[in-house]
């Protein structure tokens, strides 16, 4: 089959969260079972081009139209391990795509409508499925009748609100939200999780679109990992390597690398066990219920690391605040990044990953802790709730309460003091997680075929 795919990210050279990894974890096993594929990125200025190979730039200009103007792009090609890239350059003022970063700019809309205008002109023979990620992929469907598409949702929350008038068609002018739009027109809808797809039709988790959504339906596809980018046994920015089935081996190297990790960032040496959060700072993922499972981990003798960078003023000074009241105490700290190296190190070294989230579409972090050896202690929403079993491999809370998220932590406190063999069983347990992209990308070849 030849497929598509048009996406903001793609691991590692464009990453601001999980789409990334979905984007290069499926497209990578894609090519894998035999298919042609092609990814479609903007060239960011940020991109990290230097880890593409066989770079060439595509013969001369091309043209699209845009309000009775034509608009230059360039098409940079390349592979990205086996995945083949077209990066899209586009020579308009102001520049789309020449920014210190990848999105968060008040002309996102035109931004991503000028991406998919660019790329549709790019596509050329048949294709059996232009897979769509996001509301920065859903101008495709408006703008192109020719091929069969499907809508994959990462986060119903972002829906690219803008005027018709900016898509140049024939819509009529108004407020309109191109996720809405670009769903409307696709073959299929999916997610990356069977929680989250009944949420997002049945509850205000689907931010307006719940009748849309039941409407067309909405199958749900639980993500993989790719398992040689998230691999402790090869993983060359941790300093103790170990092999994820033998428990000796994964106790050693999480013990060395968690002082090793301490030692680095000035903290007191290992006490109690070590809780990690690695997240975007952003209200889905529980602020208040990040701050207060620190200040009970604190509490409760253990120790805390949070890497998490925000987009939102508010939200960093929130935490900016917990940080200076905390800055006399080195058990715990707080790195304000996105910082690839940090977050492997912290996986690496942690007992538990706190995942508080309000809601979940599928959620990686709680996955590739499972693979790290780290007990994921979540929230039990969308795709937390379908990879955690309370106690099994995880510690799961139900209502977004600092009393239940606490309840939780002490269950966690309490095995990893009093029972380290049950809590050995637990991390025992968590390797034998189906983590990787076979078996998801089976089930899109399935949806593709009967498109
Ligand atoms: P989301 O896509 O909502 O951000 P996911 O759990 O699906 O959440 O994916 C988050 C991905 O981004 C994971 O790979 C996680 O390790 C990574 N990540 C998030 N924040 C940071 C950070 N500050 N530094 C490094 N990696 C991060």
């Amino acid at each position: 089959m030849k497929i598509v795919h048009v996406a903001a990210e793609c691991h590692p050279i464009a990453k601001v969260g999980g789409l990334a990894d979905v984007v290069y974890g499926l497209a990578k096993a894609q090519v894998q079972m035999g298919h042609t594929v092609k990814v479609y990125l903007p060239k960011y200025d940020t991109l990290h081009l230097h880890l593409l190979k066989n770079i060439e730039q595509s013969g001369g200009k091309k043209y699209f139209h845009y309000k009775n103007t034509p608009i230059p792009f360039t098409i940079t090609k390349g592979t990205l391990d086996s995945i083949p890239l077209s990066l899209i350059a586009i020579d308009h003022t102001p520049s789309p795509f020449a920014r210190d970063g990848i999105y968060g700019f008040e002309d996102d809309p035109l931004r991503f409508i000028l991406f998919c205008k660019a790329l549709l002109e790019d596509l050329e023979g048949p294709i059996d499925c232009l897979h769509l990620h996001d509301w920065h992929a859903a101008p495709c469907a408006l703008l192109n009748t020719d091929h069969k598409k499907i809508l994959t949702i990462h986060n119903a929350k972002y829906q690219g609100e803008c005027q018709a008038a900016l898509l140049d068609t024939h819509l009529k002018d108004g407020p309109i939200r191109l996720l809405e739009e670009g769903l409307k027109r696709v073959d299929r809808i999916t997610t990356v999780s069977p929680s989250y797809a009944v949420e997002i039709q049945e509850s205000d988790k689907g931010y307006g679109l719940q009748s849309l959504f039941c409407e067309k339906g909405v199958t749900g596809i639980l993500n993989g990992i790719d398992t040689e980018v998230w691999n402790p046994g090869l993983d060359p920015m941790i300093v103790s390597q170990f092999k994820r089935s033998h428990l000796a081996e994964v106790k050693e190297a999480k013990k060395a690398n968690r002082l090793s990790l301490q030692k680095q960032l000035g903290m007191n040496p290992p006490k109690g066990p070590l809780v990690g959060i690695i997240s975007r700072l952003v209200p889905q993922k529980g602020i208040e219920l990040m701050q207060w499972g620190l200040l009970r981990t604190l509490w409760r003798g253990g120790q805390a690391i949070l890497l998490g960078s925000s987009p939102s003023r508010k939200i960093q000074k929130r935490f900016n605040n917990l940080r200076d009241e905390l800055i006399n105490n080195k058990d715990i700290h707080f790195h304000f990044e996105f910082s690839e190296e940090l977050g492997r190190k912290l996986y690496a070294a942690a007992d538990i990953i706190l995942v508080p989230s309000l809601f979940e579409p599928c959620g990686l972090t709680q996955i590739i802790a499972l693979r790290y050896g780290a007990i994921p202690l979540v929230r039990k929403t969308g795709g937390l709730a379908d990879t955690i079993e309370d106690e099994v491999n995880g510690f799961t809370f139900e209502r977004a309460k600092s009393k239940d998220l606490d309840q939780s932590l002490e269950r966690a406190f309490s095995l990893y003091n009093s029972c380290p063999e049950l809590w050995d069983e637990m991390v025992m347990k968590g390797a034998k997680f189906p983590f990787s992209w076979k078996e998801p990308a089976a089930k899109y070849d399935e949806i593709y075929t009967k498109l």
